[in-house]
């Protein structure tokens, strides 16, 4: 692999602030665009760039292997968070630089930096002539903002995108290049508890009344057992069970993972580091692939109406109407 023809594109790539959360910098998505269509049209794809209502411009890049008899797809961004040298950067954010045999900027990890592996690794098999398959790439810019318009863009160029793999280019890179074959899904749901229609003085009726956050983290601290399981009945019904080839597989992968970085986020004395590898990976997976449940949202909404003849006169007291508390779980 031509590590150093990589990385020159890779310093190119960097260099656009193709940042999407700030319409200010609208001229270096348009360029960084222009920059990935001449990328692959010079190298023989066919290129289109789809261009949303609300979103940024979605390349489209193909191409067509002679012998080829499945297509693979890659998806990528090529926008990336802001970035400022202030924010305590070594070096400017948006050029490449190379440390220790590191490579630092802005995007390198999330997402131009593996875009870019798969993209180069498809020019090189081309030019040696090893190339097996179609290839399309299909490279949006915004991912950093949830784009809510690409699941028309999928939808309305089903037949173009149309492959029999897809790889997303977009994963994490835990110290070692990785291939992630499945990921957990995810949704988020708002749990409301009232136990009063009105708020109430807490001089008057504190202590005597339920209390909605009292009563809602009475059951949000039943979710979990003392030893991380959720609760919930039949929550583990469906989830794949880590097998014993999973283990053994990702061992020396995800044991290095481990002491690289999960151990290092993790207070010490709260945790033991000198556990066998098998528990190690155990807790990795415990992260990855098992099912949780997280809470990681507490907003508390309160009216300050206080109607107390309401509550005396306990008509009320159930009713739902008004979100003493509200409270949004986050289940991955
Ligand atoms: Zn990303």
């Amino acid at each position: 692999m031509d590590i150093k023809g990589y990385k020159s594109l890779l310093s190119e790539f960097v260099s656009f602030k193709s940042v999407s959360t700030d319409k200010a910098y609208i001229s270096e998505i348009q360029k960084t665009v222009k920059w990935l269509e001449k990328l692959f049209s010079e190298r023989g794809f066919s290129v289109e760039v789809i261009k949303g209502t609300r979103c940024n411009p979605v390349v489209f890049a193909s191409y067509e292997t002679e012998s080829a008899k499945e297509t693979v797809l890659v998806y990528g961004h090529y926008d990336v968070q802001p970035a400022n040298k202030s924010d305590g950067w070594e070096k400017e954010p948006f050029w490449l630089n190379e440390k220790k045999g590191k490579l630092y900027a802005r995007g390198v990890v999330d997402n131009k930096g593996q875009v870019l592996i798969h993209i180069f690794t498809v020019f090189e098999l081309i030019k040696t002539q090893e190339i097996k398959y179609d290839v399309k790439f299909l490279i949006e810019g915004n991912e950093e903002t949830s784009n809510d318009e690409l699941a028309d863009i999928i939808k309305k160029n089903k037949s173009k995108l149309k492959a029999d793999y897809v790889l997303i280019s977009d994963g994490e890179i835990p110290y070692k290049p990785s291939i992630e074959y499945s990921l957990r899904g995810g949704f988020n749901t708002t749990l409301k508890y009232t136990t009063a229609k009105n708020n109430l003085h807490s001089g008057i009726f504190g202590g005597a009344v339920p209390s909605a956050p009292y009563e809602l983290t009475k059951f949000l601290s039943k979710l979990y057992n003392g030893k991380n399981k959720v609760m919930i009945p039949g929550f583990y019904k469906k989830a794949d069970k880590v097998t014993l080839e999973q283990l053994k597989g990702n061992k020396n992968h995800w044991s290095d993972f481990f002491n690289k970085s999960i151990s290092v986020l993790l207070p010490k004395k709260k945790f033991k580091l000198q556990i066998s590898n098998e528990k190690k990976i155990k807790k990795i997976f415990e992260r990855n692939k098992v099912p949780s449940f997280l809470r990681n949202k507490l907003p508390i909404l309160c009216d300050d109406k206080s109607n107390v003849y309401d509550f005396l006169s306990n008509k009320n007291f159930e009713d739902d109407q008004s979100d003493i508390l509200k409270v949004e779980l986050f289940i991955k």
